[in-house]
């Protein structure tokens, strides 16, 4: 408390504040109290006044532990406690030391912070997977796997994924600055990855030794064999498509080549145009033929002479042939009808008109 308190004389150009622990929140934050005060409400103070704040440990980064499912103290981490502070997280259970000194360095040596991802966590440290580092890479890609502790490939350093290694979807630098001076870490000692870096990684990434969870943190409803077979059936697929492309190609190179050879045997073979000339399409001259005389007419054949035209001769009149007495009165029977014969069948009148 009596360092703190002097902080603005004893360091009057600013300071670094280094946060480790969880900050409990639930009942007042007096689960964890410094000098009868809540633990939150000194970080807040320190934090704010502070040139950076370097959260160190998962617990510091978002809870940890005592912030996971179930715990009684709802804590969390400096960004969220302290959400003011010039802030950068070391996560990891525990965090590397190794990170915390390369980032004083960095700030002592440029004024500024290294660079984050959306977490506020270093790049430089947790800016690739652990999986793509691990000196077991190899057995992963021949699919030599450790099948049980202790079986024989736990004997010959295979690896671990099938005894719920999260090295594939877990971001830190451990399988290259190692732990202890580079003496070890995890992985090397025979266990797999639990995912300490990552957010939530008691709830995210557990348990510990079953294979992958069945949800992705960053991808909730993809699992992690899900994403194999798609790049299986992706790279399938490009390749695919790549063989068709260049049969296609060497179909059409064949189909030309031939054409190419059909057209230079015609050429070979038909005459060669005369240079200069075009052709007319004028249509041919016309040739009369010579008049025929006609042969003489025989003698009895000869035609006989023609009268020369002269007057109309006059038709004569036409005579009416004198009528016979017996058929005088006929047509005009036939012209008119006459009055009822008696004793021709008259239509029958109806009752009342008789
Ligand atoms: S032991 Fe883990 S991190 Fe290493 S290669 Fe296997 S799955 Fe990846």
């Amino acid at each position: 408390m009596a360092a703190r308190s002097s902080l603005d004389e004893r360091i009057p150009d600013g300071y670094l504040a280094v946060v480790e622990g969880a900050i409990p929140t639930a009942d007042g934050g007096m689960a964890c109290a410094i000098g009868g005060r809540p633990f939150k409400d000194v970080v807040r103070e320190v934090c704010d006044g502070a040139i950076a704040t370097i959260a160190v440990g998962s617990c510091a980064f978002d809870g940890g532990a005592p912030g996971a499912n179930g715990g009684r103290t709802d804590a969390v981490g400096v960004a969220e406690a302290a959400p003011n502070a010039h802030l950068i997280s070391l996560s990891g259970c525990p965090m590397n030391v190794e990170n915390l000194t390369a980032t004083i360095v960095h700030y002592l040596t440029f004024k500024e912070l290294p660079a984050t991802d959306g977490r506020h966590r270093p790049l430089f440290a947790y800016g690739g997977l652990i999986h793509n580092e691990c000196e077991r890479r190899a057995h992963f890609e021949f699919g030599e796997f450790v099948l049980a502790w202790g079986d024989e490939g736990a004997q010959k350093g295979w690896c671990l994924y099938k005894m719920g290694c999260k090295g594939p979807e877990v971001f830190a630098n451990c399988a290259s600055v190692q732990y202890a001076s580079a003496t070890s870490w995890n992985i090397k000692a025979g266990h797999g990855c639990i995912g300490c870096t990552m957010p939530d990684f008691w709830d995210s990434m557990g348990p510990a030794h079953a294979r992958l969870p069945a949800t992705l943190p960053f991808a909730p409803t993809v699992t992690a064999d899900q994403i194999g077979l798609g790049l299986v059936g992706g790279v399938a697929a490009v390749t695919a498509a790549h063989g068709a492309a260049t049969y296609a190609r060497e179909l059409r190179n064949r189909v030309v080549g031939r054409r190419r050879a059909a057209t230079a045997a015609i050429a070979a073979v038909a005459p060669a145009p005369v240079e200069g000339r075009v052709a007319t399409l004028e249509p041919p001259e016309v040739v009369s033929p010579e008049p025929v005389e006609p042969p003489p007419a025989p003698a009895s054949m000869e035609a006989e002479p023609v009268p020369a035209p002269g007057p109309a001769a006059t038709p004569e009149p036409m005579t009416t042939p004198e009528a016979e007495p017996g058929l005088e009165a006929a047509p005009a029977a036939l012209e008119e009808p006459g009055p009822s014969r008696p004793g021709a069948d008259a239509p029958e009148q109806p009752e009342s008109s008789r």
